[in-house]
């Protein structure tokens, strides 16, 4: 039996830097093949980045005040008032970042966040459900930009970080109480279970920290659940917790995932069969896909290939010219 819950050890060592595409050839292969939407949405991210927008100038009018847990409130609602929907402080330190890097001087608590991806396009695996992760990066990036410049408004020096940055994000949202670590290797909430990505702002500001990690017992059920580790097309999900630069935790086998993930476009099975999914409000989708899933009794690897397939179609149906639609609210704006 596996022990609950995350361990940390004495050893405790900062992570190497772990990316899906190492070689550029292969990176600018599996961009040009993403579908138009997607690239739209990275070539805004990297607007953001090359114009260096995660960072900026401090407002000499520095807010003195005795009530920091007032104003981490305040910060916590403006995240959400930009579009984060779960949101939580967490202590920094250079843990939490790659090897090599380290929070910004005097940076000692992160803003962590995270927006909800829709669960209908994620099944789909697959270009379209691509597209929803990399909308969902995009509109993160948008609010680390934004909430940074807020935070720096009061007179102390604050930077959002893009999803290719350099913190850990998983770990800061672990500790800022966003959700538990799952055997899948991803974040798990209450409210959107495994189909969340995650953003951060970390500041000089004096917030106050969450108490302590949330427990909702979603690592109690991961040690009787093997949904992802036996669904995986890569066999990459490591059944037993692993000691990784010092924390026991559950693990993945990046380079095993690795081509599964560039193959599938991010691949995504783990989080889409995740019984978590079944405690929110995707259940009842959720349920529709398992229940078909086990009445088919077919090679996981065969269904996906399938969906992709269907997913392809209906990106090239879409076609370069494709624009989202947008609902016409009646009026007579830019028409002659
Ligand atoms: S993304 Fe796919 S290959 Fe990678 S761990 Fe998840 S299920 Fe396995
Ligand atoms: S699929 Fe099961 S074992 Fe894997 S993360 Fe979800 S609950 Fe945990």
């Amino acid at each position: 039996m596996e022990p609950s819950g995350i361990i940390f050890t004495e050893r405790r060592e900062q992570p190497v830097k772990q990316w899906p595409f190492p070689d550029k050839k292969v990176g600018a292969t599996t961009k040009a093949k993403r579908h138009p939407q997607t690239r739209r949405f990275m070539f805004m991210r990297e607007d953001h980045d090359s114009r260096n927008l995660h960072d900026g100038p401090v407002n000499p009018d520095r807010l003195e005040t005795k009530d920091w847990a007032g104003v981490t409130r305040t910060m916590k609602k403006v995240a959400l008032d930009m579009g984060a929907e779960i949101v939580g402080v967490a202590p920094i330190d250079e843990f939490d970042y790659v090897r090599g890097t380290k929070p910004p001087e005097g940076h000692r608590v992160a803003i962590s966040f995270a927006i909800h991806m829709d669960f209908e396009e994620m099944k789909r695996l697959g270009p379209l459900a691509q597209m929803e992760v990399h909308k969902v990066y995009y509109l993160l990036s948008d609010v680390s930009v934004r909430l940074a410049q807020y935070i720096r408004s009061y007179g102390y020096h604050a930077v959002g970080y893009p999803n290719e940055g350099d913190i850990l994000f998983i770990p800061v949202a672990w500790k800022a109480g966003l959700g538990e670590l799952g055997r899948h290797g991803s974040l798990i909430t209450k409210k959107y279970g495994p189909s969340v990505r995650l953003g951060a702002v970390t500041t000089e500001m004096p917030l106050i920290p969450e108490a302590q990690p949330a427990n909702y017992g979603f690592d109690d059920f991961c040690l009787r659940c093997n949904a992802c580790t036996n669904l995986c097309p890569g066999d990459a999900i490591v059944p037993q917790k692993q000691d990784i630069f010092g924390i026991l935790r559950w693990h993945v086998d990046t380079p095993q995932c690795r081509p599964f993930f560039e193959q599938y476009e991010g691949c995504k099975i783990c989080l889409t069969v995740c019984p978590i999914n079944a405690q929110t409000h995707v259940a009842p989708m959720y349920k529709n896909l398992m229940k078909g899933l086990m009445r088919r009794k077919i090679p996981i690897r065969q269904l996906i290939d399938e969906w992709r397939t269907e997913g392809f179609q209906e990106a090239e149906e879409f076609g370069e010219g494709w624009v989202p639609e947008f609902e016409d609210d009646g009026s007579d704006d830019g028409k002659e």
